[in-house]
């Protein structure tokens, strides 16, 4: 791979904006640099924009050098860069397998990005010879999603590495569930793969969505790109704090998931029974996609008794499909409750 020719020659000529506390390193006491209220306290000042802490103790947490470490204000905002560090408005495109996580394509079409759309199985696996042969000479990134969101399942991993090998430009491998699955992450893959970006998100197992933190993970050079072009301040304070406080406890998060995944396997079990489920599609995630009778009418009945899950019907292989997430023993007692009166009626 050609870093040098698959990057946006503007981004390559850019001249990063320097932040007040860039230009200084080391000891000072009085900060007379960035404009900010001396009188007002704790928020006056402006967080640290290369999160040094929050990067260091997530390079211990996961094995992974700092230098490797991109944090965003969410994945979503991992994915804007990268949208926008390697494809050209109006010339370039991404290949996004379908079906999968909606924000790659809203990205690309925000950025005017060429979107190609082949089709995953109908058991929702890659076909590699089908993914790339969807590529031309414009195609800059790729987008694997594993476990995949909305079906549930991990890609098959020669298949993620039969692309890597394959595709000259950019892999972007986002793992948001990965915590969930028994299958190792890629993050130790980026020593083989210089193309490899695996995300991954404090959202789902970790249990933070409303702090916004997503994690990117790939070679130095890709790192530094995204580093470039990111808003200096993308990450407040308050949020850095929270985060290094839930990180000291990684038991906590292993305990929820162990938790989750019984519920996950308890309403499997309790779907099953149900007569109106005509297929529960295998996870390895926190959500079930679940293929129904009568699905449009049972998601308007599940709403209208303020259960809401989300509607995959419209999906390519998502006929009939309702994807619904695992909630609380007692949340998932209420749905399938729900169902069953549904199908009493
Ligand atoms: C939920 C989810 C994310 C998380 O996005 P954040 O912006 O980090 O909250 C990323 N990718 C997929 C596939 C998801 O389902």
């Amino acid at each position: 791979m050609d870093l040098q020719r698959l990057v946006r020659p503007n981004i390559l000529r850019l001249k990063p904006y320097s932040s007040a506390r860039d230009d200084f390193q080391g000891d000072a006491s009085v900060f007379l640099d960035a404009n900010e209220n001396p009188l007002a306290m704790p928020y006056n000042r402006y967080p640290d924009p290369h999160q040094r802490k929050l990067k260091k103790m997530l390079a211990e947490l996961k094995n992974i050098h700092e230098r490797c470490i991109f944090i965003g204000n969410g994945s979503d905002e991992a994915i804007d860069l990268l949208i926008r560090i390697f494809c050209l408005p109006g010339h370039d495109n991404v290949i996004i397998p379908q079906p999968t996580y909606g924000m790659y394509s809203v990205s690309a079409e925000i950025n005017d990005i060429g979107i190609r759309t082949p089709s995953l199985t109908n058991t929702f696996q890659l076909e590699p010879d089908v993914t790339l042969a969807a590529a031309d000479e414009n195609s800059k990134i790729i987008f694997l999603c594993s476990p995949n969101n909305p079906s549930g399942n991990l890609l098959r991993r020669a298949d993620i590495e039969a692309i890597l090998k394959s595709f000259p430009g950019i892999v972007v491998l986002d793992e948001a569930y990965i915590d969930f699955s028994p299958e190792e992450s890629f993050i130790h893959a980026i020593d083989r793969y210089p193309n490899l970006v695996v995300l991954q998100t404090l959202s789902k197992a970790w249990g933070l969505a409303a702090l916004r933190l997503g994690l990117c993970i790939a070679h130095p050079d890709i790192i530094a790109l995204m580093n470039k072009i990111k808003p200096p301040y993308n990450i407040s304070a308050v949020t850095q704090q929270l985060v290094e406080q839930a990180l000291a406890y990684p038991e906590q998060k292993a305990e929820w998931v162990k938790q989750l995944i019984a519920e996950r396997n308890k309403l499997v079990q309790h779907l099953g029974s149900i007569s109106l489920v005509e297929k529960i599609f295998p996870s390895d995630a926190n959500f079930i996609l679940v293929r129904l009778k009568h699905a449009e009418k049972v998601y308007h009945y599940l709403t209208q008794n303020g259960i809401i899950v989300r509607d995959r019907s419209r999906v390519v292989h998502g006929t009939g499909c309702l994807r619904i997430t695992v909630g609380t023993p007692e949340e998932n007692l209420e749905l399938t409750r729900a169902l069953e009166r549904f199908e009493n009626a």
